[in-house]
């Protein structure tokens, strides 16, 4: 749970490469160094005792934050313009862990209709266990969220743009309304990462990465992380130490290495996504295509207005077709390959049906839908091979 740095004053990609590093620590080694340890040792008693009241300054024990996860969370603490980070051990941890931390019973949560569906399931099995009411809402509600509050409503979780259906959210209307309210609002901020969507300028109080996707960015790791205002931090890390949450000292090294490129890839990750998903656009096969960034999208001026860069994941609603002719199209695809997850080099697409999960509002697209990552490849060979991909809808 670091600080933040002195090097605000930098931009995007300057901060990328530099944050979460200081080369003096480690005998001028680059890269902070893969940290292995449970136990630390201390010099006297003194100091000892100190760390059992919360006074030491120096590293304690391998379950509090070793120098490579420490050096992780500072960089995205800092990059997402947020007072602290907690590095988690998944996304998913990422997403339930500040719902845990700061829902009590007897309080109304109020979730985005659009949610990672794993988010949702956490949701109704154990918040409510706890006796926490949760309801979901409209996501392009915006400021009419306000006739969703009850006396109770102590959160609100957004995800923009939604997962699977990408609807963009009006975060800072919601923000208005929640802090009138005296409730917090937490942000899933996977799909712009902090380059894309600055959180805590929108009045987001709690920010949350996946960074097994883009800040990873090779599909080898599984990491979250949860970034918190000044206000929020002290329930947030309460709860991480009690809970003994702890993430891998490897997947730290390797989220930190992914970092360094981020600034890099999430252009080209946006600019193929941009030249697949207007191809697409055009197509007879396609009904529509779920791509904030794309100048008819549903969701495009909001996008324009709050977001400062996109990500290469999007939607598409295909007109009607027989399920074995769209399996014939995606299992004979040689680039795209089919699997969960996303952000990383290489290209996915796979069928999803939003439509199961929705309870505030239907999802009826009129025809089925499909999510597509792009990755870092040639859009042109993607291109060709989704070309290749519709000629098998017709056999
Ligand atoms: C993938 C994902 C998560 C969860 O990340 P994992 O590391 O796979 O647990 C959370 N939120 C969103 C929006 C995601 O896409």
């Amino acid at each position: 749970m670091p600080i933040m740095s002195d090097k605000q004053r930098y931009r995007i990609a300057t901060k990328v490469a530099h944050l979460g590093r200081e080369p003096r620590r480690f005998m001028g080694v680059v890269n902070t160094p893969v940290f292995r340890a449970s136990t630390i040792l201390f010099e006297r008693v003194r100091d000892l005792e100190a760390a059992t009241r919360g006074e030491f300054p120096g590293l304690t024990y391998g379950l509090h934050g070793l120098p490579t996860v420490s050096d992780l969370a500072s960089a995205l603490a800092a990059l997402e313009g947020g007072h602290a980070a907690f590095v988690v051990p998944s996304g998913l941890t990422a997403t339930t862990f500040p719902l845990l931390a700061l829902a009590k019973p007897g309080d109304h949560v109020l979730v985005t209709d659009a949610v990672y569906g794993p988010t949702r399931r956490f949701c109704d099995h154990h918040l409510r266990r706890f006796g926490v009411d949760v309801s979901y809402y409209d996501p392009l509600l915006g400021e009419r969220i306000v006739e969703c509050f009850r006396d109770n409503t102590t959160l609100v979780f957004t995800e923009s743009p939604g997962s699977l259906t990408f609807e963009v959210q009006d975060v800072p209307a919601i923000a208005a309304i929640a802090h009138a309210r005296g409730a917090r609002v937490l942000l899933d901020n996977t799909w712009a990462t902090p380059i894309g969507f600055r959180s805590f300028e929108h009045g987001v109080d709690v920010s949350i990465q996946a960074a097994t996707k883009y800040i990873g960015g090779h599909s080898d790791v599984l990491l979250g992380a949860v970034i918190a205002n000044e206000a929020t931090f002290a329930p947030l890390a309460q709860f991480w130490t009690d809970m003994g949450i702890a993430a891998s000292t490897d997947d730290a090294f390797l989220a930190l290495r992914g970092l360094r490129t981020l600034a890099v890839r999430l252009p080209r990750h946006a600019e193929s996504a941009y030249a697949v998903a207007s191809w697409l656009a055009k197509r007879p096969e396609v009904r529509e295509v779920l791509y904030p960034p794309l100048p008819g999208d549903r969701g495009h001026a909001l996008w324009k207005r709050d977001f400062t860069a996109a990500s290469g994941l999007f939607g598409v609603v295909l007109h009607p077709v027989a399920a074995d002719a769209l399996a014939r199209m995606l299992d004979g695809l040689h680039l795209f390959g089919m699997g969960w997850s996303w952000g990383g080099f290489e290209s996915l697409i796979i069928p999803t049906w939003p439509e199961r999960a929705r309870t505030a509002t239907t999802w009826n697209p009129g025809g089925p839908t499909l999510r597509i990552a792009i990755g870092l490849e040639d859009p042109r060979d993607l291109i060709a091979d989704l070309e290749e991909g519709f000629a098998r809808l017709e056999k």
